[in-house]
């Protein structure tokens, strides 16, 4: 299906005129998609009904369906369930702090990537997403709530690097100035470390914030955790980081889960401040969910911040993720696998 929502400015112009019609109608057209957020064609009140016909018989906008909605008693973070135009269901999360709002989106339907700990990937790769539907999620949730979405980060379900030409083109269009224009030092794009993609991102020299799924010290480790840490080691990782540094000059995050016992101890932490020390980075521990799957258990609280003392003492900037969610499964899959299992929540 050729989806108009996922087309640029200009190429929305040249269909247009390829239907015949005037050069202006994708202005309007362009507006009522990625600025006044319509849900359908039916909103677009200034439309003429036949154009609407013909991008019908001919086109179509893919829009995101809300099937389930959940709000957290503990911190309003709020969870929605999407069903996608071929019923594959995905997730994302709204979250309010004192910045602004912030909404994780999905990049793909389930994952391939196999992370132990992960829940999105148990049941596979469905596809990946359209760039409208990446989108979409963030027009549908700034619609339904009427609150600005200033903050975007890339760290739903699936591997964006895995579905890297619509990542590229949904950047584009959010933060084109015809649309939501939002900054791209507001984006955070995380990844579990796919090289050359790195390199390929660091080119585009773009202002946004890469993540790094890094969550071990050594490549040992990272492959009993991650599968792709078998196809790229962490000195690759860390040569592309540097490249990404030189050509962006913009910080990485590493991300770091913290499981009890597995890489949490304090010879973890030293192993780190190896790997990082003198790096323009930032690293951002976060206590690691646990998913009935596996039997991978949270680290106590006092780890956890001996960890960060650690780092921090050597001068890695760390951070410790707050959990958002907890009572709505808000966490990496979880509430999508339930929901895909129960067909309800
Ligand atoms: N595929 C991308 C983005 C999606 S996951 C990536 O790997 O970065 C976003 C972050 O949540 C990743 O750092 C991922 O490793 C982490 N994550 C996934 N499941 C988790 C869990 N159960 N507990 C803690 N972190 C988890």
């Amino acid at each position: 299906m050729t989806d108009i929502k996922s087309m640029t400015f200009f190429e929305l112009e040249n269909y247009i005129e390829s239907l015949g019609e005037k050069k202006f109608r994708a202005k309007q057209l362009y507006d009522w998609m990625h600025k006044k957020l319509a849900r359908n064609f039916d909103e677009m009140s200034n439309i003429p009904k036949n154009l609407k016909q013909k991008i019908k018989d001919d086109a179509g906008m893919c829009s995101v369906k809300e099937v389930a909605h959940l709000t957290s008693d503990i911190d309003g973070t709020e969870k929605f369930i999407f069903e996608l135009y071929d019923g594959s269901i995905i997730e994302s999360v709204l979250m309010r702090y004192k910045h602004g709002n912030s909404v994780c989106i999905s990049s793909q339907a389930g994952c391939r990537m196999g992370c132990r700990f992960c829940a999105s990937t148990i049941g596979g790769l469905t596809r990946c997403l359209e760039p409208s539907e990446m989108l979409d999620q963030i027009y549908h949730i700034q619609h339904e709530t009427g609150e600005r979405v200033s903050n975007v980060v890339v760290m739903g379900t699936g591997e964006p690097f895995d579905n890297f030409d619509h990542l590229i083109r949904f950047l584009d269009l959010l933060t084109n100035e015809k649309g939501l224009h939002i900054s791209q030092r507001n984006i955070t794009v995380s990844t579990c470390g796919i090289v050359p993609k790195i390199y390929e991102l660091a080119e585009k020299k773009l202002q946004i914030t890469l993540a790094i799924s890094l969550h071990a010290p050594n490549d040992e480790m990272r492959k009993e955790l991650m599968p792709i840490a078998n196809k790229y080691s962490i000195q690759e990782i860390m040569d592309a980081c540097d490249a990404y540094v030189a050509a962006t000059n913009r910080r990485i995050t590493f991300e770091y889960s913290l499981v009890k016992g597995v890489n949490d101890q304090p010879e973890h932490a030293r192993m780190l401040i190896q790997l990082l020390r003198g790096k323009l980075c930032h690293v951002n521990l976060i206590p690691v969910n646990p998913i009935e799957e596996r039997d991978y258990q949270q680290s106590t609280k006092e780890s956890i911040y001996e960890f960060q003392h650690l780092l921090e003492k050597q001068h890695i900037r760390a951070t410790v993720r707050r959990e958002m969610g907890r009572d709505i499964q808000a966490a990496c899959g979880q509430l999508r696998k339930r929901y895909i299992e129960k067909k309800g929540v």
